[in-house]
């Protein structure tokens, strides 16, 4: 679909995938003005199940709101997703946990080398079979992560809660990094005092603290993500008191040393639950429920992926019917 100024968003239409012909000039090459979404499509007896897609198409507008890109309908792009997953039915799976990924994003495509937003834009939806997260015997198989405190990957009145391309530039280097080090993700800081901690690479956190349950408030500077949403409303249900407040790494560190950090688990689409089981910061490297998931990470596992793929009674109107026919 496109966007010109003078006619708004127009000509929509599904085509087969293709490289794209663009002129040099657009703005989105320089300026970086680009935002996008993921989420997943799962396959369940003779339907498709898409997992909250109004929640992904509200978040592609609070992005194009901050970046200056012009809003789209909401409503408009959830039918339209389900017209191109119900199109292509070469995705559905033969095995077992695979999905449809789907990628929609929008770029500045107009010519221009002076600094503004672009008056013409292109949003495409892309998509693309993935296979099970967790393979095999290593289901929720936890993660290590280095906390950064050289590099911020956001701050306050920036762009940290919009899903535009330029934070994920800004987060490469020190994900290459953590690998070097050994690590598989990093863990960001805040950009001011560099103690309250914000979120992973690709995923909100969650800590277990003698029974409570601690996740960063959204404060403008982390990604709303929708799996964090989802979390919270199940732990809630599931009766934990739900604390969305700061969060410092010492603190965490503290909590260790005491005893009473039971638990560290990431979410996001990609993986929906990924335990944490060692976190590195500064001198300190500690291993967290003896490097294993821990029981209310497999719960939530669980429970969200049984909702995502039909197997258990959706009581919270998360998942939107696509008929396979
Ligand atoms: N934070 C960041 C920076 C992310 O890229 C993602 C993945 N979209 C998340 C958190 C988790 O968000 P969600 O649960 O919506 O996938």
């Amino acid at each position: 679909m496109d966007y010109h100024e003078d006619e708004g968003w127009h000509d929509a239409r599904i085509v087969p995938y293709a490289p794209l012909e663009m002129d040099p000039a657009s703005i989105v090459f320089h300026y970086g003005q680009a935002v996008f979404e993921g989420l997943k499509a799962y396959p369940s007896s003779d339907h498709a199940l898409l997992f909250r897609p109004d929640k992904n198409f509200q978040r592609l507008n609070t992005s194009n709101e901050r970046m200056n890109i012009p809003p789209v309908d909401e409503r408009f792009l959830v039918d339209a997703l389900k017209q191109l997953v119900q199109l292509d039915q070469d995705w559905l799976p033969n095995q077992e946990g695979q999905s449809l990924y789907i990628r929609p994003f929008i770029i500045g495509t107009e010519a221009a080398l002076s600094v503004k937003p672009a008056a013409q834009y292109k949003l495409m939806i892309i998509l693309s079979p993935v296979g099970a997260y967790y393979t095999g015997g290593d289901q929720l198989s936890p993660v290590s992560i280095y906390v950064e405190d050289d590099f911020v990957r956001s701050v306050r009145g920036g762009v940290g809660f919009a899903k535009t391309a330029g934070n994920y530039a800004a987060s490469l280097k020190a994900q290459m990094n953590a690998a070097t080090y050994g690590y598989d993700q990093v863990l960001w800081l805040d950009a001011v005092e560099k103690r309250y901690i914000e979120e992973v690479g690709s995923m909100n956190i969650f800590f277990k603290i003698n029974g409570e349950v601690y996740t960063p408030p959204l404060n403008g500077s982390i990604l709303p993500g929708i799996t964090r949403d989802s979390v919270i409303e199940l732990i809630r249900y599931w009766g934990y008191t739900i604390r969305e407040e700061p969060i410092t790494v010492d603190e965490v560190i503290a909590a260790h040393q005491n005893g009473e950090l039971e638990e560290v688990f990431g979410t996001g689409t990609a993986a929906v639950i990924s335990p944490v089981g060692i976190l590195k910061w500064k001198d300190e490297e500690i291993t967290i429920n003896e490097n294993k998931a821990g029981k209310l990470a497999l719960d939530l596992y669980d429970t969200i992926t049984s909702i995502q793929t039909g197997s258990q009674t959706d009581s919270f109107g998360w998942t939107k019917h696509v008929p396979l026919v």
